[in-house]
């Protein structure tokens, strides 16, 4: 796991940089992961673009890496616009976005999640979110 996410770090840092976004990667102890490498990348590179895209200048994204009992557990924290609760459980949907004046501002599809969710359902992992409004938001995976 950990040459893997250190490859994906480096390939987003510099996008990370351009918006002055501190960008760390925690991952104490190697280990391996059974998953499809190609769409675990997909996975994390969605979640890092989200985590940069709601996040303000001079914000701070983690991406932290553990092992827990048997599973992996996969983390994405953010410090950013965050998402209120009771749209919390949509955004994993097709084409939902949190609402209109945010969509235009950001840009996007709206795809991101759902096609997340799907891969990470097809590893037999789950994937749920903890976020608060203008505090942040922590996407976790457990595969
Ligand atoms: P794209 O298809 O380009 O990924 P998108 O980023 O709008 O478009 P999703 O990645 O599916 O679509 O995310 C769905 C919605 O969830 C986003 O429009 C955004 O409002 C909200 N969202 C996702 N990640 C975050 C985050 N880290 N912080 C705050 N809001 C988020
Ligand atoms: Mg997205």
């Amino acid at each position: 796991i950990k040459p893997f996410l250190e490859k994906l770090y480096s390939l987003v840092v510099p996008s990370y940089e351009l918006k002055n976004i501190r960008l760390t990667l925690e991952c104490k102890n190697d280990f391996e992961v059974e998953a499809d490498p190609t769409r675990l990348e997909q996975i994390i590179l969605n979640l890092l673009d989200n985590a940069l895209k709601y996040s303000k200048e001079n914000g701070q994204v983690i991406l932290q890496a553990f092992q827990n009992e048997h599973k992996t557990i996969i983390k994405v924290i953010d410090a950013g616009i965050g998402i209120a609760q009771e749209e919390a459980n949509r955004i994993f949907e097709k084409l939902y976005r949190v609402e209109k004046s945010r969509s235009r501002e950001f840009g996007g599809s709206g795809l991101g999640l759902a096609i997340v969710k799907e891969l990470v359902d097809a590893h037999d992992g789950t994937i749920h979110v903890e976020s608060e409004l203008g505090k942040g938001s922590t996407f976790t995976i457990s595969i």
